[in-house]
């Protein structure tokens, strides 16, 4: 009987447990976890569970029976501090260690720290745990003005939070507009204006010099032009970084992430990688990528559990994320990298923000973007999947249906 260890209790660690239990592994999964809790999804700790919406229970991805019902050996609160890959054993720093025979490293990523002069100040938050949210939501029952850095999907988050609960928000911001890498000129201007709409400030092309603080507090923030913004709070949100070190002093190939392959092996046939974690090869695209999206660490494990118990699977779904902010829900699937696209185009109600943007390179579809629009996303990765030319026209023609507007497709193509 084998013994399976995953090191990283978050969304990608607890679905490869669920996963090897579902394809029928029976020996033992240990998953082990640095964090106080079971694990859970981190996608509501910046939407709903911030804003008091939704109840705790519901960000759990088990429930507390679940591990034993499954006889997953789950351990909170503990740090694997080294791998021996030739002895097969993960360690602790209390100088105990756990054998494996199959590795499975899902420990995630961690948020980008500030570094500029104030910024361990009493104040400065970050949201990655639960327990950043808990304190980020006491926060914005407490202040009036919260100063966010870094408009990213979770500076937004925030802010469309921070403003539901009165807070007045000035997000600052290097680029010229929020999320202008992911999202480009055209389509990052719709965010920017559905936030300015809801009374929020941003600081384009703006840099922080340092954190004010009186009583090592924060009392605001000077940028890098000398201009004052107070504020009793300020969210960092400049985006975050994979937990590399175990594997990297293990002597894993780390590059932006692990290094796996299609199948999510590094070169270590006994060492698996997924979830934010991954570097991985994508078959469809042609290249590596490493994805920090909740649908690829809830979607991955299944892959590398079953290349764990032996079989040969490939992962090479689309990647596809979701934001919500104020009435704006939008869904994203696809992979373009910044700059490489040569249009965008656009089905619908960009002003009104019911509409539908797709990222073309030539006259093929690389990703799309629906807005307030539903139920399009299988229709969407068919035409990036077919790699098919489109006639932009047709794309941006909300009367002529998805599914036909590559000429000669199937109105009922998947
Ligand atoms: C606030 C927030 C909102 C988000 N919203 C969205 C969204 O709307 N849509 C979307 O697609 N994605 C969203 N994401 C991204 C998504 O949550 C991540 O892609 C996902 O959590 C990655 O899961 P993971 O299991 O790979 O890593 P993680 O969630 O980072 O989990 C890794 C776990 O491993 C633990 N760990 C690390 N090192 C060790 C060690 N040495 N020993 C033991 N344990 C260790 C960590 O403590 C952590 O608990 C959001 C992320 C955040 C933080």
């Amino acid at each position: 009987m084998s013994d399976f260890v995953i090191v990283g209790a978050g969304l990608a660690g607890a679905k490869a447990a669920e996963a090897l239990r579902e394809q029928g592994f029976d020996g033992r999964v240990i998953l082990v976890g640095a964090e106080a809790h079971r694990p859970y999804e981190r996608p509501p700790l910046s939407k709903g569970y911030l804003s008091g919406k939704s109840d705790r229970e519901k960000v759990f991805v088990h429930t507390e029976d679940w591990y034993a019902e499954h006889r997953v050996e789950f351990t909170a609160e503990r740090s694997v501090t080294a791998i021996d890959r030739a002895a097969h054993r993960v360690e602790f720093a209390d100088g105990t260690s756990i054998g494996y025979d199959k590795l499975l490293l899902t420990t995630g990523s961690s948020p980008r720290r500030l570094t500029v002069p104030g910024a361990d100040a009493d104040g400065v938050h970050y949201l990655r745990t639960l327990d950043d949210s808990d304190a980020l939501r006491d926060l914005l029952a407490r202040v009036n003005r919260l100063v966010v850095i870094g408009a990213g999907w979770i500076g937004l988050e925030v802010t469309a939070a921070a403003r539901q609960a009165g807070v007045e928000v000035t997000v600052v911001e290097t680029a010229a507009l929020p999320l202008l890498r992911v999202l480009g000129t055209e389509a990052a201007q719709v965010f920017a204006d559905l936030h300015t709409a809801q009374g929020v400030e941003f600081r384009f092309g703006a840099s922080i010099e340092r954190v004010a603080t009186a009583d090592g507090r924060v009392t605001g923030v000077t940028l890098a032009d000398g201009t004052d913004i107070p504020a009793e709070a300020v969210l960092v949100g400049v985006g975050a970084a994979p937990n590399t070190d175990l594997a990297e002093a293990a002597g894993l190939a780390v590059d932006n992430g692990v290094l796996v392959d299609a199948g999510l092996r590094t070169e270590d046939p006994d060492v698996y990688v997924a979830g934010d974690l991954a570097n991985a090869e994508h078959p469809l695209l042609g290249r590596r990528i490493r994805v920090e999206h909740w649908a690829n660490a809830l979607k991955q494990p299944r892959t590398a559990a079953a290349n764990m118990i032996g079989a040969s699977a490939t992962y090479d779904d689309l990647p596809y994320f979701y934001t919500d902010q104020y009435d704006l829900g939008m869904e994203y699937v696809g992979y373009v990298e910044p700059g490489e696209y040569d249009q965008v185009v656009f089905r619908g109600d960009v002003p009104g923000r019911e509409f539908i943007a797709f990222w073309l390179k030539g006259s093929r579809v690389l990703a799309g973007m629906n807005v307030n629009v539903w139920d399009v996303t299988d229709p969407i990765k068919a035409l990036i999947r077919s790699g098919a030319a489109v006639d932009p026209a047709r794309l941006a023609d909300p009367a002529v249906a998805l599914t036909e507007v590559v000429p000669g497709s199937s109105p009922s193509a998947p």
